[in-house]
């Protein structure tokens, strides 16, 4: 008989944007009229910039003809790209990094998923809480014990360091969910305390081109020792706006626990590589003109999260985040439940926020906006939000 995966019955019954969806669309029907404001889920909305679509329509003519035409590519990603990333993210921030230790993927989602194929059941995780479900829900599907490391404003939301040996180590900074960042020596003490135990930090840096505090580290490689304890995940989601295009890649250091050559097995045995087409569009981010034009786009996306936080002051409310990531995370006033203040802010100001215990355990009593809406409705969201708590 076919047995499932004992994990996948451990999982909670459905993904949280699927359950706000749900909620949304049930609110649709009972009130078709009015005007729903999306600041909940995390996807971009501005187009991809020139210089991407340009290189991407000449990747497409590349697969016109025999002579450019390109097959399957190395699984690895193709050098140029690699290299790239090296010259364009590490090189610049004095890191050492090379060509060999990036993998390119289809997306920062997969491989944080995905790398978990390399580690045993029997290792134990700590993951922040509040976090992006993806970490739980993979390790619940594999059977790990997880250790919660609570966030919260005490902490800066960065988790206070563990005083129990752990494995596996998440850590994501700039914050999805809570849009905070983590100081050179907060990240240098997660760096000792991986070094001392022989855990590994699996580090998301996702947000990484939202930061604009000189002062806050891109990368956790910045950090002396970094390469013997980490491996960093990065996208061109949100830095490019490929959510809908996917690519991303995962630094592995050669010297690591042998990580380097199990991962380059592993995907040759598993993974065909990123497409061509979405490869060549995410090397035009390294152009001159790529990276002028989307640093454009996240000014754009942090203007709007300064709206919200000026939004969310004028209503009375609590809020952090925003100011080096694309994330407000925000209290309900008077200590409302999270949920019941989603349906308030659905169903008197047709505001689609996400509840913050929708993260975990520790958010709740926050909610989660999102800087990726257009302008104007952005605006429109904080003065309905405002009218509401003033009424
Ligand atoms: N990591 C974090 C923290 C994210 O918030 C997201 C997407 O929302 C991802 C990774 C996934 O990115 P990708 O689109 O590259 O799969």
């Amino acid at each position: 008989m076919v047995e499932i995966k004992e994990g996948f019955s451990k999982l909670e019954h459905r993904y949280l944007f699927q359950e706000i969806a749900r909620k949304v669309a049930d609110f649709q029907k009972e009130s078709p009229g009015t005007d729903i404001i999306r600041m909940g889920i995390g996807d971009v909305t501005l187009p991809l910039v020139p210089a991407v679509i340009r290189a991407m329509h000449a990747a497409v003519e590349d697969m016109a003809s025999k002579e450019s035409f390109h097959g399957y590519g190395p699984e690895q990603g193709y050098d140029w790209l690699r290299e790239a990333i090296v010259r364009g993210d590490y090189a610049p921030r004095g890191i050492d990094v090379s060509a060999d230790e990036i993998f390119i993927s289809d997306g920062a989602k997969s491989d944080l998923g995905n790398i978990l194929d390399l580690f045993s059941r029997n290792n134990s995780v700590g993951i922040t809480n509040p976090v992006y479900p993806v970490y739980v829900d993979t390790n619940v599907i594999d059977g790990r014990e997880i250790h919660f490391i609570d966030c919260s404003a005490a902490n800066g939301f960065t988790g206070d360091i563990p005083s129990r040996p752990l494995d596996l180590v998440y850590l994501c900074y700039p914050n999805n969910p809570t849009g905070a960042v983590i100081t050179r020596e907060k990240l240098e003490k997660w760096v000792a305390y991986a070094r001392d135990c022989g855990a590994l930090i699996l580090y998301d840096s996702a947000y990484e081109a939202y930061i604009r505090d000189p002062e806050i580290p891109h990368s956790i490689y910045e950090i002396p020792g970094a390469k013997d304890c980490a491996l960093e995940f990065r996208s061109f989601s949100k830095t490019a706006g490929f959510t809908g295009i996917r690519c991303g890649y995962t630094v592995i250091p050669g010297g690591l626990m042998g990580l380097n050559a199990l991962w380059n097995r592993r995907q040759g045995c598993k993974f065909n590589g990123a497409s061509y087409i979405s490869q060549r569009g995410a090397l035009a981010v390294y152009t001159p003109e790529g990276r002028a034009q989307i640093q454009e786009n996240i000014d754009y996306y942090l203007g709007n999260a300064a709206i919200l936080r000026e939004g969310l002051e004028r209503a009375g409310l609590e809020a952090s985040g925003g100011e080096n990531a694309p994330y407000v995370w925000a209290r309900t006033p008077e200590g409302a439940d999270d949920w019941a203040f989603f349906d308030l802010l659905l169903r008197k100001a047709g505001i689609v926020v996400t509840p913050g215990s929708g993260f975990g355990t520790a958010g709740r009593g926050f909610f989660r906006l999102t800087a990726f809406a257009d302008r104007a409705r952005t605006k429109e969201a904080m003065e309905r939000l405002v009218a509401l708590c003033a009424g």
